[in-house]
């Protein structure tokens, strides 16, 4: 054994040789952040024993808390016989038997499960799954290569997801090397005051996808959405009626409707899938963050028959899809991923999250009349809170000033760990996290954001 590593050394090496992903390096090696060294319920420790609630879900895929006996319980007999196999050509227990509860659990129309091991690589399947499939479906081939996506979204990092994805900060400086795709206004962006009413705008975001899917009704190799709520633009919450909406246009023109619910699914929005609060049915849909219960890399693609069928041939006809990733399935997550499941019924999963969400609700409700809080947007348990440096006109704070990571800073302070998404504060507990949790991290993002917004208004 070698001698355990001090928090000063793992300071240094983190300095020295961790690039972290999303993250300005230059100020984070002046920040002391964290370094986490294990886990237990909703509260992380880092190397110095310090306790923070985790108030992001260890960035939106923790479910249950952390070191779950369950979930630790499957992953550690699971090791017992294998740690991982390959699933091309191959298949193996786990990954057989949660295909069959993803199936079970999902839309109905989804009988296919494609595995992956991230959202990116979930989107990155289902949007090659479509171009593929336009030119080998039964109804006779189709040369669609269009992708329809909503402005702001955004569905993971590698090049096909961010093709799909626009949100100009991440996305602008890739421009050149993304493939081409139209793009309908986001209903959710309707709090600047503009001169015309909310109603008003919703109905012109719905006609607008209207013209525009009809428009490029034959060009469409696909529509992608995030069901409910765009998350990483900042937590904005769909109108009703918004997905049902697309749903319909995209059936009319024999575009497939592909749902990522990387984000909103397993409870996040209140029940197990986004999808199902407008009965839609996609013709794919991806998950990932809290499929696992938020503990290991797994992800899945579901599909149709009807795309499915498309791929089947004699294997000399080239119709099979030519796309897998090594630790596709892996059998350890995969074995989480069947624990978390059973979990989510065992302790009633859903009712406590719509219990939270309405927790959430009432503790944050004092914001509403803050002078530096634009909006508190909300759906389920997932918060997004704009900081403005004035609301009436609204106005944003200078980016500079990095007003958002500020109060990550001061809840950090206080013992939570958020993220901010530029100027959002978010709040994303655990579906699990107990009542008396939730409520502290309401009050600390409260008072973290009272104290920054104070603080910066003086100086
Ligand atoms: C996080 C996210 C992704 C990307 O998932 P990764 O596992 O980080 O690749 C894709 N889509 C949505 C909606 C997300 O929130």
């Amino acid at each position: 054994m070698t001698t355990p590593t001090t928090p000063e050394q793992l300071r240094q090496w983190d300095n020295d040789h961790v690039w972290h992903p999303f993250t300005p390096m230059q100020a984070y090696r002046e920040e002391d952040a964290p370094i986490i060294e294990r886990g237990e319920g909703f509260s992380l420790f880092d190397v110095n024993g310090t306790e923070y609630l985790d108030g992001i879900s260890s960035l939106w895929c923790n479910v249950h808390g952390h070191q779950v006996p369950e979930i630790d319980a499957a992953i550690k007999e699971q090791l017992g016989k294998i740690g991982h196999s390959t699933l091309l050509g191959l298949s193996s227990t786990p990954s057989i038997e949660l295909a069959k509860k993803l199936v079970e659990l999902t839309p109905e129309n989804l009988t296919k499960v494609f595995y992956t091991d991230s959202g990116a690589t979930a989107v990155e399947a289902a949007l090659k799954i479509a171009y593929q499939y336009h030119q080998q479906k039964k109804s006779g081939p189709e040369d669609r290569r269009l992708f329809g996506t909503v402005r702001g979204a955004y569905h993971g990092d590698t090049i096909g997801s961010v093709s799909v994805g626009s949100m100009e900060l991440f996305h602008s400086i890739y421009g050149k090397l993304l493939f081409e795709t139209v793009t309908v206004p986001s209903p959710a962006v309707l709090h600047r005051p503009d001169g015309t009413s909310a109603a008003d705008s919703i109905q012109h975001c719905f006609d607008e996808a209207e013209r525009i899917i009809t428009e490029h009704g034959d060009q469409l190799a696909a529509f992608i959405v995030e069901p409910l709520v765009q998350g990483a633009a900042g937590i904005l919450v769909h109108p009703q009626g918004y997905l049902k909406h697309l749903r319909e246009l995209t059936s009319r023109h024999g575009i497939p409707l592909i749902a990522d619910e990387v984000a909103v699914g397993f409870g996040r929005t209140g029940t197990l899938f986004a999808c199902e609060q407008e009965e839609v049915q996609p013709d794919l849909m991806c998950v990932a963050k809290g499929l696992t219960g938020g503990y290991l890399p797994v992800a899945a693609t579901l599909a149709s028959d009807e795309i499915f069928e498309a791929f089947l041939a004699e294997p000399a006809a080239g119709k099979t899809f030519f796309h897998g990733h090594t630790f596709t399935g892996n059998p350890l997550g995969c074995a989480a991923a069947l624990a978390s499941i059973e979990l989510f019924e065992q302790n009633s999963i859903l009712e406590k999250t719509q219990q939270n969400a309405a927790i959430m609700a009432e503790k944050l409700k004092p914001l509403a009349d803050h002078p530096n809080v634009g909006e508190v947007r909300q759906k389920g348990i997932m918060v997004g809170i704009e900081l403005v440096a004035r609301r009436d006109p609204v106005e944003a704070y200078p980016t500079t000033q990095r007003t958002g990571h500020l109060v990550t800073l001061a809840a950090r302070k206080r013992g939570a760990i958020l993220r901010p998404l530029g100027d959002v504060v978010v709040l994303m507990p655990a579906p699990a996290m107990p009542r008396e949790l939730v409520e502290r991290l309401c009050d600390i993002a409260v008072d973290a954001i009272v104290e920054v917004t104070e603080s910066v208004r003086l100086n």
